[in-house]
């Protein structure tokens, strides 16, 4: 295609695709293989001396998935990115080039649940640590870095409370201290905020959630804005240094913009393997075509929804950032223009038994562990993915125990509504 800047419908599915060159298959096939016949004795020793590029083992890199890697790295504006098993590898796969043991990172208190139990517990495992502070207070951010910081973390609109993060201050902030900013961008999605164009140096996504859209494959996905320096500070050895894990290769030296994702191939899937598999690549890369089309449906039902929901008087308080009582509404237009997503939470007057009755009572609502489909979905976090947090951190984290979550799906709008009515009779009653 010619030079033009394309835009982010025609990306969404031409990006990182081409006709096959062995058959012409206009869509991208599921390459169900785990090898690839080197030519020669001498293409196999280029391939891993990374002089050459191509496909080797499946763990490392697999057509189906690289163009799906390459799709979603188009998205978001970066220069490179890999995709892993799931949201959770992401993450895990995006700290491992940075990190040592005794090395922290800061993140906001304002988390997925899941993120919040694998960055407060399960890395200690590792010896990295992280220390969650309000990303609202920029001093207290500031003030949580030390020498032993190698990241700043945060989520674009962050799960479960309709919270947009300031991410140009954090993003300044970050710059200032000489830190990557890490954003989780799976409750926007690269539609709703480009988290690199605020400064992010990578960018991950679950791409479980709204990038397949329809709730049927695990996945995530890192991308890297190619910006960041690397040598700068001295302090991160695996990727500007001689690498002991790939013969002594100094990564950013080498490869400039592209160390990052060189690295997460070629030691981060080689070593930890936390790949994606070519058929979850299949139906993200299916999902993904329609993206905008079902962020735009998504977000337009969320805000009839949200008004629907405050202006009820069984409803205590609703928390998305689309509505004019939010505190967030003035970030949108600056982070999130096309819209402050579809997941959202509200409180009920009645508590926690009211919440755990309006659960067992909706029928188009499905109560899951998920969002991001296109099904409307609903849970109580307080008794479910945010169950293992004290009181205060569920507090902090937006899930107090009379609130629900909803990921508001793209049904008729008026059907999502009804239910929630009849629900929350039964609740409220
Ligand atoms: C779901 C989710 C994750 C984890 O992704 P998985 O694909 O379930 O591992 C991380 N962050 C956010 C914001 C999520 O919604």
């Amino acid at each position: 295609m010619s030079e033009r800047q394309l835009g982010f419908d025609t990306l969404q599915i031409h990006a990182g695709a081409h006709p096959d060159p062995a058959t012409g298959a206009r869509q991208v096939p599921i390459y169900q293989t785990t090898a690839y016949a080197f030519r020669d004795a001498d293409h196999a020793a280029k391939l891993f001396n990374l002089e050459e590029v191509g496909y080797v083992y499946s763990r490392l890199t697999n057509p189906t998935v690289s163009a799906l890697a390459e799709r979603i790295t188009h998205l978001e504006g970066g220069v490179g990115g890999i995709c892993c098993s799931s949201g959770h590898a992401a993450q895990i796969m995006a700290l491992f080039p940075l990190m040592m043991p005794g090395c922290n990172i800061v993140a906001s208190t304002r988390l997925y649940g899941g993120s919040y139990t694998q960055l407060t517990h399960t890395i200690k495992r590792f010896g990295w640590s992280a220390r969650l502070v309000d990303f609202d207070d920029l001093d207290a951010v500031r003030a949580a870095v030390d020498d032993n910081t190698r990241a700043i973390f945060c989520e674009s609109i962050a799960n479960p409370g309709g919270y947009i993060t300031d991410l140009d201050a954090i993003g300044e902030l970050a710059n200032d201290v000489g830190l990557p900013l890490i954003v989780d961008n799976t409750s926007a999605t690269p539609y709703l905020c480009r988290p690199i164009e605020h400064g992010a140096t990578l960018v991950v996504n679950s791409t479980t959630k709204y990038l397949t859209g329809n709730g049927t494959v695990t996945g995530g996905a890192i991308v890297d804005s190619g910006k960041f320096d690397w040598a700068a500070s001295g302090k991160f050895p695996s990727l500007a240094s001689p690498e002991a894990a790939y013969h002594g290769l100094n990564f950013y030296e080498a490869l400039g913009g592209m160390a990052f994702t060189f690295h997460s191939i070629a030691v981060g899937l080689r070593d930890l393997g936390m790949t994606m598999n070519p058929q979850g690549a299949h139906y993200t890369l299916m999902g993904i075509e329609t993206l905008s089309l079902r962020m735009d449906k998504h977000v337009a039902n969320a805000q009839i929804v949200a008004n629907w929901l405050e202006n009820d008087p069984r409803i205590e308080k609703v928390t998305y950032a689309g509505l004019k009582s939010s505190p967030y509404y003035d970030r949108i237009e600056r982070i999130c223009p096309k819209g402050a997503g579809a997941l959202f939470t509200f409180a009920i007057k009645g508590g926690y038994d009211a919440c755990l009755k309006l659960i067992d009572s909706v029928e188009l609502f499905s109560h899951v562990a998920n969002l991001g489909d296109a099904r409307s979905l609903i849970i109580h976090s307080a008794s479910t993915t945010h169950r293992q947090l004290s009181d205060e951190q569920r507090v902090a984290a937006g899930a107090d125990n009379n609130v629900v979550r909803v990921s508001i799906g793209i049904e008729d709008p008026a059907d999502i509504i009804a239910d929630l009515d009849q629900a929350l009779a039964k609740a409220t009653a």
